[in-house]
């Protein structure tokens, strides 16, 4: 077991036993639950993100070289946006929903509540340690949960920091930061909640849903995938250039919807791999080593992944392939000619090495995609036709046309499906996650009201007769 960074505080398994009980007894009260006091987190949260860009910038920095504009734009000001965003609606997303079936119920005034479930367990992935991090808490604390949030220890400077700030902002009796490996982990799963929602990897996603099940505690899994992006003769290879290599160098291509590979004819993908040959000098013109632009890889076992894939592809490396174990440096790379059951077709890349895989036509892709897991995201450069007949025969967590990555920055429905992960956050989504729906029908049982009811449901009782039938 390799030991915590030296700077980085884990929590003992007695302050884990004992945060969760406080979290436990604090939502008793109620307290949490008022309309009011959640939009307080919300405003306090959004405060510090904004107070403390800079650090933020420092500690996502140190943990993955990143520079200032991708975690600023991919980090801070997506989770900002989602605070404002349910700041903004928590009154019309907690409105109790009257439902009207006709005039008989509508005596029994038929509603849907929204109620906070409870206590709740976010757990994030190290590759966005804010957004996929505090992001999932946003909806937890607009939806009125207490909640532990328990960040990667992978991204050990980020997880220090938030634990750092997070009192500084943040009501204890609502929402605290707990750190740790793997022991506080599964000390933390062992532990009853209402909910977990969990980012990471499947294998441990399988972890979280086994433990959950002890509880019979509800479970949004956000997993990875192999996300493929379709192109055809029809697409601007210009702007699909930049598209793709903008994002799959972002955070250096470790974004759980970064495009994973292509999938196009021959012909398409010699005209395209000349326009990103361009496009990378356009964005690095010295190089991507040399750039302040370009991030690193978070840690050597990472590294040594992403150098045995290439290693053993039988593609043809056409564009990067520079590397630096020392520097953790790993150049956008581009694979083309590559077939099925190659190295580099195997797993989620989760890096910056980009593999064409080459077709004979649109149906053959399709097929491809249809043998293999579902991916978290499905991208497409194709003309109208092919485009719905891409999006009715395959399925994905979500779907972009013309573009990459774009749906996570609105606040859609995202999640995956199969393999991909369930449930769902991101605005209004994210707030029913973290929401009960609880119904509730108020029959009149006293009065004049309740005399009219009682007459109207009297064909319920005993004895029956077939004339029961016709209430
Ligand atoms: P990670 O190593 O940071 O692990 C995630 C969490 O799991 C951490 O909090 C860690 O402490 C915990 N964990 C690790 N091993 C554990 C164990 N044995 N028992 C209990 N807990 C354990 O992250 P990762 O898994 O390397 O993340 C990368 C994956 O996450 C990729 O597949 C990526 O696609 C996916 N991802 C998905 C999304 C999404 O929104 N769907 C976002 C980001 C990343």
């Amino acid at each position: 077991m390799p030991a915590p960074p030296a700077d980085l505080k884990y929590n003992s398994l007695e302050e884990i036993e004992q945060i969760h009980k406080e979290l436990r007894d604090s939502f008793q009260t109620g307290k949490t639950a008022e309309i009011g006091f959640r939009k307080h987190q919300l405003k306090q949260l959004s405060f510090l993100l904004n107070d403390n860009v800079e650090a933020i910038v420092d500690a996502i920095g140190k943990d993955l070289g990143r520079c200032r504009f991708e975690s600023v734009f991919a980090e801070i000001t997506l989770c900002a946006n989602e605070c404002i965003d349910a700041y903004e609606n928590i009154e019309k997303w907690a409105k109790a929903d009257n439902k009207w079936f006709g005039v008989v119920w509508s005596m029994h005034a038929p509603k849907e509540i929204k109620e906070p479930k409870g206590t709740v367990l976010v757990m994030g992935a190290w590759n966005y340690p804010i957004s996929v991090q505090v992001g999932p808490l946003v909806a937890a604390l607009a939806a009125g949960n207490t909640a532990v949030l328990k960040p990667s220890e992978v991204a050990a400077h980020s997880a220090k920091l938030l634990a750092e700030l997070w009192p500084k902002y943040m009501d204890p009796s609502m929402s605290r930061i707990i750190n740790g490996a793997i022991p506080e982990t599964t000390k933390l799963l062992d532990l009853r909640w209402e909910h977990i929602l969990y980012t990471g990897n499947g294998n441990v996603g399988r972890i979280v849903a086994e433990k959950a099940a002890k509880w019979l505690c509800p479970t949004t899994l956000e997993l990875g995938g192999k996300s493929p992006v379709f192109i055809d003769e029809h697409a601007d290879f210009n702007i699909a250039a930049h598209r793709l290599l903008w994002a799959k160098s972002i955070n250096c291509g470790q974004t759980c919807i970064a495009p994973d590979y292509i999938v196009c004819t021959k012909q398409v993908q010699d005209k395209l791999v000349e326009h990103l040959k361009r496009v990378q000098k356009e964005f690095w013109p010295q190089s991507p080593r040399k750039s302040k632009d370009y991030g690193r890889i978070i840690n050597e076992r990472h590294f040594a992944r992403l150098s045995g894939l290439i290693d053993k592809t039988k593609g043809s490396i056409v564009l990067g392939g520079d590397r630096d174990e020392a520097d953790r440096f790993f150049e956008p790379t581009v694979v083309a000619d590559v077939k099925p059951g190659d190295s580099v077709m195997s797993d989620e890349i989760f890096g910056p090495i980009l593999p064409i895989l080459v077709v004979k036509d649109i149906e053959e892709a399709i097929d491809y995609v249809n043998d293999h897991d579902q991916p978290l995201a499905l991208y497409a450069f194709v003309n109208a036709k092919n485009m719905d007949h891409i999006v009715k025969r395959t399925r994905s967590g979500g779907v972009v046309q013309g573009d990459l990555m774009l749906h996570y920055t609105v606040p859609l429905t995202f999640g995956g499906t199969g393999p991909s992960g369930y449930g769902a956050y991101h605005g209004r989504a994210g707030f029913d996650t973290f929401s009960h729906t609880r119904c509730m029908v108020s029959a009149p049982a006293t009065g004049v009201l309740g005399k009219i009811t009682e007459a109207l449901m009297a064909s319920r009782y005993p004895p029956y007769t077939d004339g029961n039938l016709k209430m």
